[in-house]
């Protein structure tokens, strides 16, 4: 079997605020958290506001530091790394945020936005070599060369988006993490720019971390997903697996949601949602919202695990899920 391209292993993050009266206050935003992701796949992770996936984006992309845990890229541990090795490293993983405009200098051309990675990631190329690199991408993206003279404001904000992807891509990454890359884009511009992401996989043979609050953008796009809450992976598997027959009830109620509708900031009924989790919480955090929840998951914290081949949730009631699964699919 060959390694994975990113295995990240008990991964966890907390973020300590000073306090006027003492000891401080501690949030666990990551939690023991394990994944890998093959070459060539798209992983999808999903999960409302604030459960942790920009904090894991961070964390893959060696943007922070985690309280402990490690993130293997290419097998090599991106923290034990010297720093001339890791910014070596760096060329190989791109990130792609939602806000395109927050991250593209208005004040460059195109043409030199898209290629400031390729100054610091591979400075021996010549200038016209650099040019030629540009044009490309943009091209690849679904731009024009002359795109490269004009400024980020001359753009709709899915071309920004575009202008964005070609700038990640121009160090010709193995991985682009792509956190909530869609979510500030209307429907149909959405489509274009997750088609243009599955071309640039088949083409390119990118591999993607892809993050949204919306399910169904997950759905459309990744082969493999994880649902997070509060932290933690609650299920992993085959995307169309996982939202067509759950395995924890946090995924389920995901899954029921209304299609194309973003379950969580716009519904009409908000459902209480724990901001925050404090350090050594016991039982499983998802119970008070949870339908099935029995005393067990007072006491103990579901650990993931397997339940089917290739299926892993944190749940103990997996193995009822499952059953009410196979019933409902039952003729
Ligand atoms: P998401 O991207 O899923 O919305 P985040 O990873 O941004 O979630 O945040 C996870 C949790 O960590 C939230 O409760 C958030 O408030 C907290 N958090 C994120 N960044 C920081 C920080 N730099 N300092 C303190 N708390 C933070
Ligand atoms: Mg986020």
């Amino acid at each position: 079997m060959t390694s994975p391209l990113l295995d990240v292993r008990n991964l966890t993050r907390d973020y300590v605020s000073p306090s006027l009266f003492g000891s401080g206050h501690s949030l666990r935003a990551l939690d023991n958290l394990t994944m890998t992701i093959d070459a060539g796949a798209i992983f999808g992770i999903v999960g409302e506001s604030g459960c942790g996936k920009s904090t894991l984006a961070r964390l893959v992309m060696a943007l922070d530091r985690p309280t402990s845990g490690h993130v293997l890229f290419d097998g090599e541990d991106l923290y034990a790394l010297p720093e001339r090795d890791l910014t070596r490293k760096r060329a190989d993983f791109q990130m792609v945020f939602q806000d395109p405009f927050g991250s593209l200098d208005p004040r460059q051309r195109v043409g030199r936005i898209v290629a400031e990675p390729m100054h610091v990631r591979r400075p021996r190329l010549t200038r016209s070599q650099t040019r030629e690199r540009v044009v490309d991408m943009l091209e690849s993206v679904g731009l024009d060369a002359d795109h490269a003279e004009r400024y980020p404001h001359e753009f709709s904000g899915g071309e920004r988006q575009r202008i964005a992807i070609a700038r990640a891509l121009i160090t010709e990454p193995k991985l682009v993490v792509a956190d909530e890359a869609v979510s500030a884009l209307d429907l149909s511009v959405q489509a274009q720019v997750l088609k243009l992401l599955l071309d640039l996989r088949e083409k390119r043979g990118v591999t993607f971390l892809f993050i949204s609050h919306n399910l169904a953008v997950v759905d459309s796009i990744a082969d493999r997903v994880g649902v997070m809450y509060l932290g933690r992976l609650v299920e992993t598997g085959p995307a169309n697996a996982v939202f067509d027959a759950p395995l924890h009830p946090y995924s389920k109620i995901l899954a029921d949601a209304e299609p194309g509708i973003d379950k969580f900031g716009r519904q009409s009924r908000p459902v209480h949602i724990p901001t925050a989790q404090s350090v050594g919480i016991g039982g499983c955090a998802f119970r008070s919202r949870c339908p099935l929840a029995i005393d067990r998951c007072v006491q103990e914290r579901p650990e993931l695990r397997t339940i089917l081949a290739g299926r892993l949730a944190a749940c103990h009631r997996a193995e009822d899920m499952l059953k009410t699964t196979l019933a409902s699919a039952a003729p």
